[in-house]
């Protein structure tokens, strides 16, 4: 196969053509493609036996309908999704999304960014994703229950504790697990890991609700590692304001480093002063318990709110994306850059459009793409289900302890990949090829499935 980049280009118009209407899927596969232009010219095999026609391809997609009824006793009818992307090194497993946004293409894009991420963490786990355009926001709890209850009458069908092992993402907390988890151990009689992120007391694992947060942070520190550097004394904004907003700062303080912001959908908090150990606390009943704004941070300890605003144009050393995908733009990273940020790590998932990452690789700061960087949620998801299947529970000090060492080897195997490919620093194509190049093989060992 001489001509990869024609062979290329063709291949990504065809999956447009034939995925019409899924603009942030068709981002993802291009984003994939075009850095396995390495591996794809040694291994020209990938191309000729089918492997990526098979990798863009779902292996099977399930959309449901979703009734529930509401407080005022209204039935209301909503959109459920779950897409099994590939399984060649293991259960399908990744998070579910319940959001208005969601729908086909959104889900099909977190699956496939799920494959290589779940590869990388070494940990046996294939990619999957799903969830609803539910907004939980304003809804009771009663509410929320309802809505978890029939979700899962469906979807318990279709997953399984050694077939598909679902775990939470945007609107998906601990309460959402749980109602979750009781409907499905209603349904089935049986108690099983058949999720993940379930809280202490019935199965679920220390630090799994850090995990993403501290192993973003983690990443960042690895790659500053590589320039002899530290997060020691960095000022570090932070967008979102959820799960991994909130331990992403955690693990922050813990290192000597000052979180400057948070935002939410209705606007960016900025504190100069930094955002303390107390102030965090305020944040996280702020947003787990009273499910609030977080405009009221800045009423109660005077920082600064910008309405309807992101916050990359506060300046920084580092920089944490945790909310959403395509959040932060070239605009946006020419802001960061000239305001003196250095490091991205992507808590959340493509939250920089290919521009954006193009501008960091060009100027060679140290860039974290999400599938390495947010890796350590899925990482510690896979630890909760050995832990599960052992019937066992691991100390806080033992899941952090292998969290950071997986951390460690997936930033070793990026940097040594892009290294090899000859892309020294291009943490993209490392992530990409060494997640990549694993699942390939495992779907040449398994035949044409
Ligand atoms: P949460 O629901 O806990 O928090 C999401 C945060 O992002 C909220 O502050 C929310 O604000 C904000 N947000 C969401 N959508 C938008 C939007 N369209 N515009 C502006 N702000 C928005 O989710 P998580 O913290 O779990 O997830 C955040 C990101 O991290 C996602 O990209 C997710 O895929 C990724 N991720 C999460 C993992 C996990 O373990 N939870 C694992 C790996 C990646 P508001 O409340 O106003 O909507």
């Amino acid at each position: 196969m001489k001509d990869i980049q024609g062979a290329l280009s063709q291949f990504l118009d065809q999956v447009q053509r034939r995925n019409p209407g899924e603009p942030e899927f068709h981002q993802a596969v291009k984003e994939v493609l075009e850095s396995l232009r390495p591996v794809l010219s040694a291994r020209p095999e990938f191309i000729e036996e089918g492997i990526l026609d098979r990798l863009v391809e779902p292996e099977r997609q399930v959309i449901f309908r979703v009734p529930w009824v509401d407080d005022q006793g209204r039935v209301r009818v909503n959109r459920g999704y779950r897409i099994q992307f590939n399984s060649a090194i293991g259960p399908y497993k990744g998070g579910l999304r319940f959001h208005p946004s969601v729908n086909l293409g959104i889900l099909k894009f977190l699956a496939f960014e799920q494959i290589f991420k779940n590869s990388l963490t070494s940990l046996p786990m294939g990619g999957g994703k799903g969830g609803a355009d539910f907004d939980p926001k304003g809804k009771s709890d009663g509410e929320v229950m309802r809505f978890c209850q029939s979700f899962m009458t469906e979807l318990a069908r279709h997953i399984g504790a050694d077939t598909d092992v679902p775990a939470g993402d945007i609107g998906v907390g601990a309460r959402e697990i749980g109602f979750l988890f009781g409907q499905y151990k209603r349904l089935r009689n049986e108690f099983t890991g058949v999720l993940t992120g379930k809280n202490l007391g019935w199965g679920g694992s220390l630090i799994r609700p850090e995990a993403t947060g501290y192993g973003a942070v983690y990443f960042a520190q690895e790659m500053l590692a590589t320039r002899d550097s530290s997060l020691e004394g960095t000022r570090c904004v932070i967008s979102g304001s959820g799960n991994v907003a909130q331990f992403t700062a955690e693990k922050l303080l813990d290192l000597g480093a000052v979180p400057v912001s948070f935002s939410d959908s209705d606007g960016t908090i900025y504190d100069a002063e930094g955002i303390t150990r107390e102030k965090l606390e305020f944040v996280k009943t702020l947003k787990n318990v009273k499910r609030g704004r977080i405009r009221e941070y800045a009423d109660k300890f005077s920082a600064e709110f910008r309405a309807d605003a992101t916050p990359w144009a506060i300046p920084c050393d580092c920089v944490f994306p945790s909310a959403t995908q395509n959040e932060l733009d070239e605009d946006d990273a020419r802001t960061l850059l000239d305001g003196g940020c250095r490091v991205v790590s992507e808590g959340a998932n493509m939250p920089c459009t290919p521009e954006a990452v193009d501008l960091f690789v060009k100027k060679g700061i140290l860039y974290g793409p999400g599938k390495a960087a947010n890796a350590g949620g899925v990482s510690t998801s896979g630890l909760e289900m050995s832990q599960n299947s052992m019937r066992m529970s691991w100390s806080r000090e033992e899941v952090d302890g292998r969290l950071r060492e997986i951390m460690t080897n997936i930033h070793r195997n990026c940097h040594e990949t892009a290294e090899t490919y000859g892309a020294p620093g291009n943490y993209v194509i490392g992530a990409n090829i060494a997640g990549f190049v694993k699942v390939a093989e495992a779907m040449r060992d398994q035949g044409v499935v």
